[in-house]
């Protein structure tokens, strides 16, 4: 049978919209037949999909999205076939999250400065034990009419250098492919080109990426243009690493960004599944 992948995607457990279990049903109507669930620094959806997965005959790949912290940069790091029950990761990804409520804090607090109030506690209120993201400060600045749009938010507030931006001290690099490497895992780059950074240090960071232990990048998203996905190709073959596809679907609201609709991965690439 053909499989159709999707390898990156966010569930409740932290800035998706839906449920683990409406995320695989949404997946598996869009044709998905391999999906991995990537929330950011946290495994706690990974049960509910497995079990809504095993249900429907879709093939749940247990994964993670990493903040992760590279010299002055924050990257994405996701981990594909983890053992969401590896104590060792647990612990880590507990104090990965104690940083993500920190800082959720901090950035409410810069927001008070600009006279909104209260932010930590409503989206604390509304997420309950789930992972808060700058996603969920865009949404509130949205739903409240601070901003027209989720773009402005960050634009204004939270990307940065904005004036509610925080520098976050998130696991390192090496640390994170450690994390997920032991945890039986394998590491992916995800969205090289979104970071901005010029040839020599995507260069440079791609080196020290797999010299570390990481595997692949991802050469697919919902958002690449072929230029960007050539560009992507000339990294992974350049370094060799695998190559990897996913959506990033968040929400139902972007019919530009929904789950499986994705380009082919280019043949000359190695595809991460052959690792799986
Ligand atoms: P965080 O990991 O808390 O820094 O939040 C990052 C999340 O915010 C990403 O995973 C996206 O979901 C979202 N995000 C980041 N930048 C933008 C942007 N420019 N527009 C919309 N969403 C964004
Ligand atoms: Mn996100
Ligand atoms: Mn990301
Ligand atoms: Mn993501």
């Amino acid at each position: 049978m053909l499989e159709k992948y999707d390898l990156h995607c966010h569930s409740n457990a932290s800035d998706g919209m839906l449920t683990p279990t409406d995320v695989v049903q949404r997946a598996h109507q869009q044709g998905v037949t391999v999906l991995a669930l990537t929330d950011h620094d946290t495994v706690a959806g990974i049960p509910e999909a497995k079990c809504a997965a095993n249900k429907i005959g879709l093939k749940l790949i247990n994964g993670i999205e990493i903040s992760a912290n590279f010299l002055n940069q924050c990257l994405h790091i996701i981990g594909l076939n983890i053992d969401p029950e590896h104590p060792p990761l647990l612990e880590n990804l507990l104090k990965q999250q104690n940083v993500r409520a920190d800082r959720a804090k901090r950035i409410s607090e810069k927001l008070e400065k600009k006279h909104i109030l209260g932010t930590y506690e409503a989206i604390k209120k509304h997420v309950g034990p789930s992972e808060i993201t700058r996603l969920h400060f865009a949404d509130f600045l949205l739903t409240n009419h601070h901003v027209k749009t989720q773009q402005e938010a960050f634009d204004r507030y939270l990307g940065k250098g904005k004036s509610a931006y925080v520098p976050t001290h998130w696991v390192e690099l090496e640390q994170a492919i450690e994390w997920i490497n032991s945890a039986g895992g394998i590491a992916i780059v995800a969205h090289p080109l979104r970071y901005k950074l010029g040839v020599k240090w995507m260069n440079n960071m791609l080196t020290a990426f797999k010299a570390m232990g990481g595997i692949g990048i991802e050469i697919i998203n919902a958002r690449g243009t072929d230029d960007e996905i050539r560009l992507s190709c000339h990294f992974a073959e350049t370094h060799d690493l695998y190559g990897s596809v996913g959506s990033d679907f968040h929400n139902p609201e972007n019919d530009w960004l929904e789950l499986g609709l994705l380009r082919q991965l280019p043949g000359k690439i190695k595809p991460v599944w052959d690792l799986f």
